[in-house]
């Protein structure tokens, strides 16, 4: 059938797919964006849109110090051995592409406060990222708002939507309206499990529907933009990646890897496959994990009753070090009432306390030492670790991990978060290792182009975004890293297919 072959074929519908498929149907390719699931924008339209595109015009017009050679300054004091050619090729393109998307009336960026993760030379206060401009929903075509997933509140526990769409709302939104605008072709319910070659090319994806299996043909690539395998146990356990898909904060359904099982069976090489963007996440009453961040008050104790870190940490750097010790997943998060007994934290989703008490995620007493029982802590330990804090707290100086003593730690308080525990009931909350998904992937080149073991290319077969082994490789430097880096490599996988 003609209408199955196209020029390019983007597998997935997150930020980087977008990105690429907008970017290719505004170019005048024919372009079809096919998604597995009957919603597009993956994880990337839970996200906060934050993306870390340094260098552009964006961070200029808000007066903010960024730029590419600090940008660069920062990555090589954090990433060990580094693929130099990668990095280059990204900060190089970050600006063109903001560029490039400004250039469109459909999208507008905007300076976005939020401290990079890291205290390294090259670090710019209060941030470089910068987020999609929100959109009232009522401004984007039906088509497209029926097809963007909802915001997490909404998807996980059936919250009501949001009339005006932020963050990765606001990105999905905009990407996708850009796409249909210019004659792109967007199918759900595509799940692709293999691809089609000629000579030693890759010509095309077979994907499984409703109505049963289905070949698309590509005449100058396929791009692999289909996240990790985040959601597939049997794979993270295979690759070693710390935590459970239970727990990921991926939608349900979608990650599970096919894409890189299937280019892998072409010879395409992987690396990081152990590797994840990791949070710490507190449980929820059906087993499923959250996305917690900003900190305001309390503690992170190991089943020992025993601090082990900083609790305001920036996320992926607190679920690093969970994932150290066996005995620190689970962990407990011990809090006392100055909140109502509501988590001290923003926590995507927090669950109902009552729930969460009912159901044992959560225990709570009036002593801490009934505390401890209830957690199975030995009450002693959990009594000189909260004496220790509380010191520390009217001291105004945690001198076991340094809490509050950097800007990321204060951002969501503009103010101290080492509180002492006081007032009960005082409440302890089950924490796992969650993660926004798995980092490791195919190896790729500069133009997004995916790499077999010996360095060669395999002709008409790029990936970026989880799909891809990171550019970054284990660090999480800053916020917008995964969207930005998956959007920057979408980019470059179109430059190069439109050009060959
Ligand atoms: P996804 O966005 O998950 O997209 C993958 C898509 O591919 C899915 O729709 C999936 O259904 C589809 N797919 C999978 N397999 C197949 C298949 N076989 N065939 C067809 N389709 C398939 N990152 C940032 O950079 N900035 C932020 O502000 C930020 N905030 C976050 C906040 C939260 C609460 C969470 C959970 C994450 C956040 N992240 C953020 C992380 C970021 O969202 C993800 O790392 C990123 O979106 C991953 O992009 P992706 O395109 O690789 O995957």
């Amino acid at each position: 059938m003609t209408d199955d072959t196209f020029d390019l074929i983007v597998v997935g519908s997150g930020g980087g797919a977008l990105t690429g498929a907008a970017l290719a149907a505004k170019a005048g390719l024919s372009v079809v964006v096919l998604e597995k699931t009957d919603r597009c924008g993956g994880t990337s339209a839970y996200s906060g849109g934050a993306c870390w595109l340094p260098g552009s015009a964006v961070q200029q017009r808000a007066g903010n110090a960024d730029s590419t050679e600090s940008a660069r300054r920062y990555l090589a004091g954090l990433l060990d051995d580094p693929d130099k050619e990668r990095i280059e090729a990204f900060l190089t393109h970050a600006p063109e592409l903001v560029a490039e998307l400004e250039d469109d009336p459909g999208f507008e960026f905007e300076w976005l406060a939020f401290p990079e993760y890291f205290d390294a030379p090259g670090r710019v206060p209060m941030g470089r990222s910068i987020q999609p401009v929100k959109i009232r929903r009522d401004a984007v075509v039906p088509e497209v708002a029926a097809l963007v997933r909802p915001p997490l509140e909404q998807d996980r526990q059936g919250l009501a939507g949001r009339r005006t769409l932020t963050g990765g709302q606001a990105l999905v939104a905009r990407l996708l309206a850009m796409v249909f605008r210019d004659g792109g072709t967007v199918r759900t319910g595509h799940r692709v499990t293999g691809l089609l070659t000629s000579r030693d090319r890759v010509t095309g994806v077979r994907a499984g529907t409703a109505d049963g299996p289905v070949e698309l043909r590509a005449r100058r690539g396929v791009l692999l933009a289909s996240g990790g395998f985040e959601g597939d146990q049997p794979l993270r356990s295979r690759n070693g990646v710390p935590g459970e898909a239970a727990w990921t904060m991926a939608p349900s359904g979608t990650n599970t890897g096919e894409p890189i099982l299937a280019a892998q069976e072409l010879g395409a090489a992987t690396a990081l496959l152990d590797q994840g963007w990791f949070c710490p996440g507190p449980l929820q009453t059906d087993g499923r994990g959250s996305f917690a961040l900003g900190v305001r008050s309390g503690l992170m104790v190991d089943a020992t009753g025993r601090r082990y870190a900083n609790e305001c940490l920036p996320y992926d750097r607190f679920g690093r070090t969970m994932a150290q010790a066996p005995e620190r997943v689970p962990s407990w998060f011990v809090f006392d009432d100055r909140e109502g007994g509501r988590l001290p934290m923003i926590a995507m989703p927090e669950g109902d306390a009552a729930a969460h008490l009912e159901a044992g995620t959560w225990v709570r007493a009036d002593t801490l030492d009934d505390l401890a029982a209830a957690m199975g802590v030995d009450a002693a330990v959990l009594g000189e670790t909260v004496a220790r804090f509380n010191g520390f707290a009217a001291e105004g100086a945690d001198a076991d991990f340094g809490r509050d003593a950097d800007e990321y730690d204060t951002f969501f308080t503009g103010g101290p978060t080492l509180l002492p525990i006081g007032s009960p009931p005082f409440t302890a909350a089950t924490f796992v290792l969650s993660d926004l998904g798995t980092k490791g992937g195919l190896v790729t080149d500069v133009h997004a182009r995916v790499l077999r073991a010996d360095g060669s290319a395999i002709d008409g077969l790029y990936a970026s975004g989880n799909t891809s082994a990171s550019v970054v490789g284990p660090v999480y430097p800053a916020p917008g890293v995964p969207l930005g880096t998956a959007m920057v490599f979408a980019s470059l996988a179109v430059r190069h297919a439109a050009a060959g």
